[in-house]
């Protein structure tokens, strides 16, 4: 099967990238969807492959020109979108696609492609262990992660309009759930 959608969003840190990663490696027929966004590279994330790194004039010109098929301001003057291209350069391959994107990017994803996308919400076990991953991490700055918790305690208020909710105490088990969920979707 191809051409169908399967959407990861969850609260950053949650460990969404991970399980991403984990279903790329799958027998699934997959490719993922590389986002633009105005923020700036991290680490050794690379333009084309992890993000299209634009400029916010650039972003913006694009909105402009209606070439997202959804955006959001994640952060307060950072965009992140998926331009139309995108799509058409995965489907046109035969592909299905993977999303890695926020939760109201998702939800909007999923009202848009009805039953031909799959909306997965990744929770983590709790709002302290997800603010102790982005410690961990290392790549934000303290402010960054203080957003990106108070952002994820709102953005947990909306794990019940997603298909399928994988809380990731144990990451072997949420591989799996992930895996059977797509499977299951991708057989239909
Ligand atoms: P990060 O800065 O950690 O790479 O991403 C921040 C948030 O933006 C994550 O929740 C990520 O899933 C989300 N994001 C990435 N790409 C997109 C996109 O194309 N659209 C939307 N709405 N969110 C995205």
């Amino acid at each position: 099967m191809s051409g169908k959608l399967i959407i990861f969003s969850a609260p950053s840190g949650a460990g969404k990238s991970t399980l991403v990663h984990h279903v790329l490696g799958c027998e699934f027929n997959l490719e993922f969807s590389v986002s633009a966004t105005s923020r700036a590279p991290r680490g050794t994330e690379r333009h084309g492959v992890d993000y299209y790194f634009l400029s916010p004039e650039e972003f913006r010109q694009k909105i402009d020109n209606q070439e997202f098929i959804e955006y959001e301001e994640v952060y307060h003057n950072f965009y992140y979108g998926t331009l139309r291209t995108e799509i058409e350069r995965i489907t046109s391959k035969g592909k299905n696609i993977v999303f890695d994107m926020d939760v109201a990017g998702g939800l909007n994803i999923k009202k848009q492609y009805s039953d031909k996308a799959l909306a997965l919400f990744v929770a983590p076990p709790s709002i302290d262990i997800l603010h102790q991953r982005l410690v961990n991490r290392k790549t934000d700055s303290p402010e960054m992660i203080a957003k990106r918790v108070a952002k994820a305690d709102f953005e947990m208020t909306f794990a019940p309009k997603f298909d399928l909710v994988i809380v990731n105490d144990d990451l072997e088990k949420a591989k799996k759930e992930a895996e059977n969920a797509i499977c299951e979707f991708l057989s239909k």
